[in-house]
């Protein structure tokens, strides 16, 4: 009889994580561990479920841009698949953005959350990245918005009702840059309260949003970033017709093939000021600073994913006589992405439970610094890590892990965007930089370190790390140095 290998398989994602039970258990008090649990339990089994079936759905059928009608009308309309929308309305119902708003369970509110999120992502198909904006923008306003805003944009974004929920856009990157918009060409013109904006967006996800939170310069302010102001803008009018949008193109991407990011230009857009002029760039992280921590969620959670694949192949593919888990070497190559995975999941929940303790007031000055300082470190790291070990899971398949219908290598391709988007691994190491740019501060950080951490634990690259940030600052350092740190604080895990 003809062989035939045997595929991998996964069963429920939160019944099978014993590193997430562990940490919660560890993490969250009794009560509010009971609360959740079985929730968790439902969405790690939609996780294998209905958003498995719906993800891949979305991934074969991408969004398609229709520019004309038969009678040459511009209609400008994203097709997007029943997929999509199923996981945008899954999102809603599970409180994917409204967890973290409600905060139900105090400080650790964003803990649960993001939970939820590790176990939606690896079967999001990338709705994943509007939630990480939505959750953004909803921080903003909730930071910066006047009432009107929070009374209509934000409870949209925060509401578990799919009909009444709303995701948003972010659209700062123009032709002149990502990292650095000092170039933003997008003017913001003035009409008694009422502004427009006009210009070029270069790279905008989820162009099917309803709403946008945007920089412009309006006219007259100074040249480079300074000049720059936040705007909230609704994409389509009460008819359901783009607000003077033209989609110039949908990207042709290297992965997230679901996701649709589009080229715009904007021609005059109806757009509110938010939290008055000047300060956009300010004002914006506080919104990045959000899809930054949704960035080390699904990062870690898609290399979950890979892992538990690869993990279980590695008990049904036989070589050798006997299943490739059981040769020592094979083992020992997914122990070491295994070790590599629980470093960043660790990273990345403490990171999670801070931005918890600081949005709910209980957060010390030394723990919000420590906040500021490890969201660039825990993003770059994750994302990271998520890519190596991602590489190492295609090998871990063979020849199978190369075949497209094999599903593997969609995961590298999609591991890719995580160490660009929001932030590449550079810019992200920068920002630590920046965070502790004065001598003070660096102090205070390496107390707040050791305040935490025993000096044991943090080892030898704690040590490396220190001796950087005592000698004179050099960007060059800045990667390297962002490693050390992250190895250091993980080292326990
Ligand atoms: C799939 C996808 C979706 C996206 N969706 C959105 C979206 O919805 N909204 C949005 O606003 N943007 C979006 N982006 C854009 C993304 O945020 C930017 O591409 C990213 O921030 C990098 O900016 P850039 O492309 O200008 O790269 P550049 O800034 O040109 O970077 C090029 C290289 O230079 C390095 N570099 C730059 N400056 C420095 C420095 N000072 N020191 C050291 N190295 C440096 C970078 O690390 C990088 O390796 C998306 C991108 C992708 C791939």
């Amino acid at each position: 009889m003809e062989f035939h290998q045997v595929g991998p398989s996964i069963t429920n994602t939160f019944e099978s994580d014993s590193l997430l039970r562990s940490t919660l258990r560890r993490v969250l008090p009794i009560d509010v561990f009971a609360k959740i649990e079985t929730h968790l339990k439902h969405v790690g089994e939609l996780a294998v479920t209905d958003w498995l079936r719906w993800s891949r759905e979305a991934e074969t059928n991408k969004p398609r841009l229709l520019q004309f009608d038969a009678y040459g009308r511009r209609k400008d309309e994203i097709v997007m698949s029943d997929g999509w929308r199923h996981l945008e309305a899954a999102a809603a119902t599970e409180g994917i953005v409204a967890s973290g708003y409600s905060r139900e369970f105090g400080e650790f509110s964003r803990v649960y959350q993001a939970a939820l999120l590790y176990l939606f992502h690896p079967s999001s198909a990338f709705v994943s990245c509007p939630l990480a904006m939505t959750d953004g923008a909803a921080r903003a306003i909730e930071l910066y918005g006047d009432d009107a805003l929070k009374n209509t944009a934000f409870t949209h974004l925060t509401s578990r009702d799919p009909s009444k929920f709303w995701t948003s856009g972010q659209w700062m990157t123009e032709k002149t840059g990502g990292s650095d918009v000092s170039g933003t060409s997008t003017v913001a013109r003035r009409n008694g309260e009422a502004w427009s904006l006009s210009g070029v967006k270069w790279f905008t996800s989820a162009t099917t949003s309803q709403m946008a939170m945007l920089l412009a310069r309006p006219e007259g302010a100074e040249e480079g970033s300074r000049g720059l102001s936040l705007f909230y803008t609704e994409l389509r009018d009460a008819k359901g017709s783009l607000n003077n949008i033209e989609i110039l193109r949908l990207k042709e991407k290297l992965g997230t093939d679901a996701l649709p990011t589009a080229e715009l230009r904007l021609n005059g857009l109806p757009a509110r000021l938010v939290g008055g002029e000047g300060h956009g760039v300010r004002k914006i992280s506080s919104l990045f600073n959000i899809t930054r921590v949704y960035n080390s969620v699904c990062s870690i959670g898609h290399l979950r994913r890979a892992l538990d694949l690869a993990q279980s192949y590695s008990r049904v593919r036989v070589a050798f006589g006997k299943p490739i888990i059981e040769h020592p070497l094979h083992k020992q190559t997914l122990d070491v992405v295994e070790s590599s995975f629980r470093r960043a999941f660790e990273l990345t929940f403490r990171v999670a439970h801070l931005l918890g303790r600081d949005e709910t007031g209980t957060a010390t000055e030394r723990e919000r610094l420590l906040l500021r300082a490890l969201t660039p470190i825990s993003k770059l790291y994750s994302a990271r890590v998520c890519m190596a070990g991602v590489s190492e899971v295609v090998e871990a398949f063979g020849g199978v892990g190369y075949i497209e219908d094999s599903g593997i290598p969609r995961l590298l391709r999609d591991a890719q965007v995580f160490s660009i988007w929001e932030g590449t691994t550079n810019v992200l190491a920068l920002d630590f930089l920046r965070a502790l740019d004065k001598e003070e501060t660096r102090r205070e950080f390496i107390a707040a370190v050791e305040e935490k951490f025993s000096i044991s634990v943090l080892g030898e690259a704690w040590s490396k790390a220190k001796a950087i940030l005592a000698a004179p600052k050099d960007e060059a350092q800045a990667r390297h140095l962002s490693f050390l740190v992250a190895e250091a604080l993980t080292n326990a895990a």
